[in-house]
């Protein structure tokens, strides 16, 4: 039962997710920095949930200063060039970041701050295709196509399917249906609380329970499990292991939102929240590490970066992984024992091991059309392959096959040529510290995950064919994000995990916006975590 509550719990603040009870009107308002502080609120990391948190708050009239560690802003959501090719260093699809189907979710802050004015999104009408030993098929990205063609595949199993569609909508719509509870007095939460049984009863019984005991409800047929869940592949745990409100809200978030991309890579994105940061009086500095958060009587006063730079500000958001805040900007002996063994007793997500590839020849002419494949060609077994992979056996676990050249966006390639990701998940463990065995092993085991997907796509493997091959591995996304083992994810998204780590800290100042926090992981969550924790401010003030 206390379970049940805490989950409960967590869920009002999910709810911030989708509650579009927004008070800005997209004019900045008055406010300047408190009495001896220089800035209103340094945002450390400039991740979209950095970069969210910032604009949100410039938005809100604070005075904002944004320092991050790496030459450009983004995180994660950037891009790089190498040769004649441009390559999104993560971004494959992207739930409600688009104008939404139903007028909901992140579009809706994008409006409200007008980053949708600077960044064109492009809608990708496939979801994925998914090849299994026994099944080849392409899943469209609305509702409607999905069904159908899922229906086609297994007449015998529609009214299952209908369930499926029912159940993603009624989880979305119980927590839309609680999402002004993180606002109510500690009474009112209470009741709504306290009926929660009662009136949100999908979301209630599933709030414990796996994506694979919402399969089994559903469905019969391992097979259709299997391709419905297929994007275990993107939530960082097999569906055995993942919880299954994750799983329901995220496929309705895209087949209900659509799927998006950005034109111009995920950078455009970053790019536009800089500008509207720095519109609205804000400051971002880029190869700024802050290794210190300086606190004054339990309070965190200020930053200072790698340079004995200081800055002070009344709030702090960190973008960054609950751990490096924790043990080493501000020092465990400032929080609360009990948060440390929280931390202490989570357990994070994997991280990923991929292959960016430039290749001379134009795959759409070749017949290859799709633009995001899931190749798992030995088993239909998430947690078989989960396990593959986490073993670094990367032949026969499974891939993410990301055709970018084919999202008809000219940035990535030059007429006749191609751009195409391959991405598996790893565990940092598997991969030595950086010198001579570590590039041994990585070239390795690029070529395992090249000849993986080459079984679908030959010419991945072709030298005549490749002009760029460059793998990425835990260790990279740990040195460009600074997160926990390379992990992008957050924390490992298991039932028992649901709450993750609040926006709010123990110390009263300090926030953390990023996938760490709250609401589930990937580039919406991350933007919703930014707009969570600014919100959380603002509501204080
Ligand atoms: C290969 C790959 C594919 C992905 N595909 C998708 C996808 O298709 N769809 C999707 O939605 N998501 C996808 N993701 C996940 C998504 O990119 C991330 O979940 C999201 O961008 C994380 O955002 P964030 O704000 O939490 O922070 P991050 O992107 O982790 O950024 C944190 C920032 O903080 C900075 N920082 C950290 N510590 C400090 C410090 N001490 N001082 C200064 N700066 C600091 C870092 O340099 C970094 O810029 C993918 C990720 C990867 C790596």
């Amino acid at each position: 039962m206390i379970k049940n509550h805490r989950t409960i719990a967590w869920a009002f603040c999910f709810i911030l997710l989708f509650s579009l009870v927004f008070t800005g009107d997209g004019q900045a308002t008055e406010r300047g920095a408190g009495p001896g502080s220089e800035f209103d609120v340094i945002v450390i990391g400039a991740g979209l949930g950095g970069l969210a948190a910032a604009t949100h708050l410039g938005l809100n009239g604070y005075k904002v200063l944004v320092l991050e560690q790496h030459d450009k802003v983004g995180g994660c959501a950037t891009r790089f060039e190498r040769g004649d090719f441009t390559f999104d260093a993560s971004l494959h699809e992207m739930a409600g970041g688009g104008p939404g189907k139903k007028d909901r979710g992140l579009y809706e802050l994008l409006k409200l701050w007008g980053i949708h004015k600077k960044v064109e999104f492009i809608e990708l009408p496939q979801f994925y295709r998914s090849v299994f030993p026994d099944m080849d098929i392409r899943l469209p990205s609305n509702w409607e196509g999905f069904k159908t063609v899922l229906k086609e595949e297994w007449p015998e199993e529609s009214k299952g399917i209908d369930r499926f569609q029912r159940l993603c909508e009624q989880t979305y719509d119980d927590l839309m249906e609680l999402k002004d509870l993180y606002r109510c007095g500690p009474l009112k939460a209470f009741f709504i609380k306290t009926l929660v049984p009662v009136r949100q009863r999908t979301f209630f019984k599933y709030m414990n329970k796996t994506l694979q005991d919402v399969m089994d409800d559903c469905f019969r047929d391992q097979t259709l499990k299997a391709v419905v869940s297929q994007l275990w592949v993107y939530y960082g745990a097999p569906t055995s292991e993942q919880s299954a409100l994750l799983g329901l809200m995220a496929t309705e978030g895209y087949l209900g939102d659509g799927v998006w991309h950005v034109k111009g890579t995920s950078q455009a994105l970053s790019d536009a929240y800089a500008e509207r940061i720095r519109e609205l009086g804000g400051e971002i500095r880029t190869g700024a590490l802050v290794t210190r958060v300086i606190m004054e009587n339990g309070i965190a006063s200020g930053v200072e970066t790698k340079d004995g730079a200081v800055y002070t500000a009344r709030y702090i958001v960190a973008n960054t992984d609950p751990y490096q805040l924790a043990f080493k900007l501000v020092g465990e002996k400032h929080f609360p024992a009990k948060y440390i063994d929280r931390l202490n007793e989570m357990k994070p997500a994997n991280s990923l091991f991929g292959v960016y590839m430039g290749l001379n020849i134009d795959l759409a002419e070749l017949g290859y059309e799709d633009t995001e494949i899931f190749y798992q060609p030995y088993t239909s077994d998430a947690k078989t392959l989960y396990d593959t992979m986490m073993r670094g056996d990367f032949r026969n676990g499974a891939v993410a096959i990301t055709i970018y050249s084919n999202y008809g966006d000219p940035i990535y390639a030059p007429k006749g040529k191609s751009v195409v990701t391959l991405t598996a998940y790893s565990d940092m463990d598997i991969w030595p510290e950086y010198g001579e065995a570590y590039d041994a092993f990585k070239e390795k085991k690029v070529n395992e995950l090249v000849e993986l997907a080459a079984e679908l796509i030959p010419e991945l493997a072709d030298p005549e064919c490749v002009e760029v091959k460059e793998g990425f591995t835990p260790r990279t996304l740990e040195r460009f994000t600074m997160n926990k083992k390379g992990v992008v994810y957050g924390f490992y998204l298991s039932p028992e995990q649901w709450e993750k780590v609040p926006n709010r800290t123990p110390i009263p100042n300090l926030f953390i916006a990023s996938n760490w926090t709250q609401v589930w992981h990937g580039m919406t969550s991350a933007q919703i975590n930014g707009w969570q924790a600014a919100q959380l401010i603002i509501d204080g003030d």
